[in-house]
């Protein structure tokens, strides 16, 4: 399964991509993830991506294509991936549309979890991600277990302000791919409204019926 999982910010995409990358055997791919991990490690690429991340933009094409590329053709890339994030702007999908040529593969599937505007603020707000275990909770709809809940924190870049920012990024530049993707037959909408385990199963129903 070669697959991406696009949405907006707090649609539930690190969630989803967690149970799909167990459920489908393969490695998971986040931009984001790359990205905050070169931050902390202080990399020359974290250092050039971090103040973008904390506005809530994007971080140059120049930056994050030769990263992402760069993953999926590694070994353990060959049978399927999960890209989660990426790609974001119609520079990166080219970018990609050439690798995969290149390597004489195909995607199967593209899912969009699809989740109003309204409903993307409290959501993010009230996110928190468990640095141990890399799982995410919400304070609300999914509270972390008490032994867990000390040590919860909370992205540079869930505070409302930048969410604001990231969602008018992902209007302007992320869903302006969605039809090269539809036009291809390979575009899945998925509602990204209810419980996570109503939305996988949505989501695995739907790649289950392209399939066949
Ligand atoms: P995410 O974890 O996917 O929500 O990404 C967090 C932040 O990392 C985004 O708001 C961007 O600043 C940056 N980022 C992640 N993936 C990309 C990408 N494909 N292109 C540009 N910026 C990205």
């Amino acid at each position: 399964m070669r697959m991406i999982l696009v949405g907006p910010p707090g649609a539930g995409k690190g969630t989803q991509a967690e149970r799909l990358v167990k459920y489908y055997g393969i490695p998971h791919i986040s931009t984001g993830d790359m990205l905050r991990a070169a931050v902390g490690a202080g990399t020359e690429l974290g250092k050039q991506a971090d103040g973008f991340m904390k506005r809530g933009d994007l971080v140059p094409d120049a930056v994050v294509i030769g990263m992402a590329i760069e993953r999926i053709q590694q070994t353990d890339c060959r049978s399927g991936f999960m890209l989660d994030g990426f790609p974001r702007t119609r520079a990166q999908a080219g970018a990609l549309d050439v690798a995969l040529t290149q390597a004489s593969v195909q995607l199967d599937a593209v899912v969009l979890i699809d989740v109003a505007d309204e409903r993307i603020v409290e959501r993010i707000v009230g996110r928190r991600n468990d640095p141990v275990t890399g799982k995410i909770y919400h304070v609300r709809y999914n509270p972390p277990p008490a032994d867990v809940a000390a040590r919860v924190v909370q992205r540079k870049d869930d505070t409302e302000e930048a969410c604001r920012a990231r969602l008018e990024k992902y209007h302007s530049e992320t869903r302006p791919i969605l039809p090269f993707y539809d036009s291809k037959q390979l575009l899945i909408r998925v509602d990204g409204e209810g419980g996570p385990d109503e939305i996988t199963n949505r989501i695995i129903s739907a790649l289950k019926s392209l399939a066949g």
